[in-house]
């Protein structure tokens, strides 16, 4: 639920009567631009990564596209001022901040959904809107972020710490959260008379939805904050320092309670929930809580036997002792040297490969000849 959806058509960069075709190729070159692989360790890549995806799983789906244009005519996307969004947040009350969060996440697009976004839009945002007695105000809890974070090998494996920037919503400086310029005078809102919510239709098709011309505060000002163009909140990075228990493993996640975005009107601030993703290693792979290694010897030292050094996870190595007589593939097993979480240490599996030579010198080549003469061989 991180993101904060913006209008679909503006994520993607295509006008709203753009093709199917339009669609599929802009969404493809954006996806590549912003693809998490091409830019590890950048959190606002990553959500833009997100709502890309998001907005193509809409727009490239004909009924979903069809179902969302209704809704996005009804006025449910647009004129909420500069945040650009409308945010009901399913089952998330978020009329008084006005900036509420509409997400995709919480609705089953996979199996024909978007029933369930009509509901939240219609019915429980509307709801939560027009709380009791239509007042604005009173806590509401900030939304949590979910956000994904690149790791490294080694710091999944052992644990560490990473800091990331996650992009968060945050009141105004300049206004501190009322949208109102240093010095003007605040009244109360015409289009809604102060309620925060506007009705459209009529009798149990009555649907309502925060004020456009407030969003939802109730109020406005004779001139909106130059800062935050009357939003009252604006948008930056934070630096956020994750400590990274040992053992995570893709998809793994944790939650940093009071890290999410800010609650209003005295309400407590969202989580930040971070799922990790494991960047992958040129040597270690990873099987549960064992890592696994390929190592490289020679014909002669798989024949004769050898010792070779082995690195660990710790970034240390040890000696191990490849006994004469080596078949290429064998695995060797160091014990404790793999995974270490909830007091439980996976081991690391060491696979020795044999490099035949491809290139023999003059006396090399004499002494194979002759080692196949031994053995009654003819080449
Ligand atoms: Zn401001
Ligand atoms: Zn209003």
């Amino acid at each position: 639920m991180a993101t904060q959806s913006k209008d679909f058509y503006r994520v993607l960069g295509v006008a709203e009567n753009a093709s199917a075709d339009e669609i599929k190729k802009a969404y493809r070159k954006l996806a590549k631009q912003y693809h998490p692989d091409a830019n590890p360790n950048d959190a606002a890549a990553a959500e833009r990564f997100k709502e890309l995806s998001e907005a193509n799983s809409v727009l490239s789906d004909d009924e979903k596209r069809k179902q969302y244009d209704q809704m996005r005519k009804l006025g449910a996307f647009g004129g909420m001022g500069g945040m650009g969004g409308f945010r009901p947040g399913a089952g998330r009350p978020g009329g008084a901040g006005g900036a509420q969060t509409f997400t995709f996440d919480d609705l089953d697009l996979g199996g024909g959904g978007l029933g369930d976004i009509f509901g939240s839009i219609f019915g429980r945002g509307a709801g939560a809107a027009g709380r009791p007695g239509g007042q604005p105000g009173g806590p509401q809890r900030g939304e949590n972020i979910e956000y994904a974070v690149e790791i490294p090998f080694r710091t999944a494996v052992r644990g560490g710490r990473v800091t990331i920037q996650v992009p968060v919503t945050e009141d105004c400086g300049t206004c501190h959260g009322s949208g109102a310029a240093p010095g003007a005078t605040v009244s109360t809102c015409p289009e809604c008379q102060g309620r925060g919510t506007v009705t459209f239709g009529a009798g149990s098709f009555g649907v309502s939805r925060p004020c456009p011309q407030c969003g939802g505060k109730g109020k406005v000002p004779s001139e909106p904050c130059a800062t935050c163009a009357g939003n009252g909140q604006v948008r930056r990075q934070r630096a956020v320092n994750v400590t990274v228990p040992a053992g995570v493993d893709n998809g793994s996640k944790i939650r940093l309670g009071g890290q999410g975005e800010p609650g209003a009107s005295g309400g407590q601030p969202g989580d930040l929930v971070l799922t990790f993703r494991v960047e992958p290693d040129a040597f270690f792979s990873r099987e549960g809580l064992d890592v696994e290694c390929t190592i490289h010897v020679n014909l002669a030292q798989a024949v004769l036997g050898s010792k070779v050094k082995v690195r660990t996870v710790d970034g240390q190595f040890v000696v191990l002792k490849v006994p004469a007589g080596t078949q290429p593939g064998r695995r060797f097993r160091i014990k404790g040297m793999g995974v270490e979480k909830s007091g439980r240490r996976g081991d690391q599996f060491v696979k020795v490969q044999v490099d035949v030579p491809d290139q023999l010198d003059e006396s090399a080549r004499k002494e194979f000849e002759e080692f196949a003469a031994a053995a009654g061989m003819r080449h």
